[in-house]
């Protein structure tokens, strides 16, 4: 999920409470992305259900994900990432 605090966005792992320690104000949002992937984290995509979207539209122009009730990406830090889902809550 991404946590907001004070027009600074973070991301915070969706599994357990980790969170990357960097904040970044919104116009960083894919610098965000990049730097958490390139320390470990999974950011995927949740193809919204009778929605597809194609990937041009995410990275066109900077999207307004928050304040939605449901965020289209899942955020996974490198602890939970190499863990077992026992629960097998991925798709
Ligand atoms: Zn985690």
């Amino acid at each position: 999920m991404i946590e907001r605090h004070e027009g600074r966005q973070q991301i915070v792992c969706d599994s357990c409470p980790t969170s990357f320690p960097e904040t970044y104000a919104d116009a960083d949002f894919r610098i965000m992305i990049a730097e958490a992937k390139a320390k470990g984290w999974r950011i995927s995509q949740v193809k919204p259900e009778g929605n597809p979207r194609d990937t041009s539209d995410l990275f066109g122009a900077a999207p307004r994900i928050a304040g939605k009730e449901r965020q289209p990406y899942t955020h996974t830090c490198p602890a939970c990432r190499f863990k077992p889902q026992p629960q097998g809550r991925l798709m």
